[in-house]
């Protein structure tokens, strides 16, 4: 069914990325109201029982059910499609939902996936647990070196599997090498980019075939609702993910959609401001534990890479206070104002130690290969003054005797 976004397009999307924060997807009622509707309906009336059985045809524009469309949920995949510069975007309830659509519905019995093995904990369970179950291969690889790529695809490699920088030991892959080597070799590369959002890194840019987000982070940036979205060609979301999607059912609600489009209005703003609060407390730390893991420090071994594929480093990364768990544990009781919490991209600092929670169901082992240590903290800096976040971890490490 054709979709009818009410802009037109070969104007909407010569309109930069910050305008297509505010105005891109935007479709008005006959109340002309300038803040998006929220469309909280399941279904549809018909005129009479012929337009029905148009629409179901595919001869008649116009939504069925809104597990299939919705006129909020859609004004948010435009928007998000024309920030991306990808031709179409459908939204999904959770990032998960988006990343386990993103990768089942091209996959079959018998594929092959390389993926990085720095990836999200529950992205790991997709390739380490769920795929294998239904007869689909995966080799994970230290996703740094692009060696490692090259000797791990077979006959039968379909996908390649990353994101960048990744969570929580913000190693940065080379968008450019990666995605090439996919594209040379037939293979389709899927990206979460859930960290950096279009604002601060542009994956297809680089070559990247389909980008995947969690909307829960950055996107809602409020800590509010969950979300995801799946971003990729025309042909790749209408005849590969909407097969999928539309009989599973992941659909994203128009509430959280409304929400995420509010989110989006601010996005360019909230995140450039917290990438440079988290650089500045950053440096505060880096003089402070023994080490810490941010892309945008000269420190990072990656840093010169992270700066030529990212706009600005983001709002999260990592630090090892020394000691074990008891030290980590100690330091996140101590604190104030930042709050204990394994959420990221908010709007609020919040602090978490991986590996007793989003890597826990990793196991000892598959931590301490990618370095999750128990002395591992991961931060996300929020929109607070940075003065009153760096004195609050200046007393909580004190407090801890760190
Ligand atoms: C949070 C996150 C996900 C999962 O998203 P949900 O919205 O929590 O389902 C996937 N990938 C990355 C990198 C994330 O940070």
């Amino acid at each position: 069914m054709k979709r009818n976004t009410g802009q037109d397009r070969s104007i909407t999307k010569n309109w930069r990325p910050a305008t297509q924060a505010i105005r891109g997807g935007t479709m008005r009622s006959e109340f002309g109201e300038t803040s998006e509707a929220l469309f909280l309906t399941s279904g549809y009336a018909y005129d009479c029982a012929e337009d029905a059985a148009a629409r179901f045809n595919g001869d008649q524009d116009g939504m069925t059910y809104s597990r299939l469309q919705n006129p909020t949920v859609q004004m948010l995949e435009e928007r998000i499609a024309l920030m991306e510069g990808a031709e179409a975007c459908r939204s999904m309830a959770t990032g998960m939902a988006a990343m386990t659509a993103a990768l089942l519905c091209q996959l079959e019995q018998g594929d092959h996936v390389v993926a990085s093995r720095a990836l999200f904990g529950s992205c790991r369970w997709l390739t380490d647990t769920l795929l294998p179950k239904f007869g689909i291969k995966t080799t994970i690889i230290d996703g740094r070196n692009i060696d490692n790529w090259e000797q791990a695809i077979t006959p039968k490699t379909k996908v390649f599997f990353f994101e960048t920088p990744a969570n929580p030991t913000m190693d940065v892959i080379d968008l450019r090498s990666v995605c090439d080597l996919a594209r040379s070799r037939g293979i389709v590369s899927v990206v979460d980019n859930a960290f950096a959002t279009n604002v601060l890194q542009r994956p297809m840019e680089f070559g990247a075939d389909v980008v995947a987000y969690s909307a829960t982070k950055m996107m809602d940036g409020q800590g509010r609702v969950l979300a995801g979205a799946v971003c990729g060609t025309e042909e790749f979301i209408e005849d590969t993910l909407l097969q999928f999607t539309r009989n599973t059912g992941p659909t994203l609600s128009a509430f959280n959609a409304w929400v995420v489009l509010k989110g989006l209005e601010t996005l360019d703003l909230r995140i450039r401001k917290q990438s440079n609060n988290a650089l500045e407390v950053g440096k505060y730390l880096e003089r402070r534990v023994e080490k810490i893991l941010h892309p945008g420090l000269p420190s990072h071994p990656q840093h010169n890479l992270a700066m030529s594929q990212m706009e600005a480093a983001g709002p999260i990364f990592s630090l090892y206070v020394g000691g074990g768990r008891k030290q980590a544990h100690a330091l996140l009781n101590a604190l104030n104002l930042i709050d204990i919490s394994n959420n990221i991209g908010d709007s609020r600092s919040l602090m978490t130690h991986p590996s007793s929670t989003t890597h826990h169901g990793l196991g000892e082992k598959a931590r301490l290969e990618i370095g999750i240590t128990e002395d591992m903290l991961r931060i996300n800096v929020g929109l607070e003054d940075p003065i009153d976040l760096i004195e609050d971890l200046d007393q909580a490490l004190s407090s801890a005797g760190l």
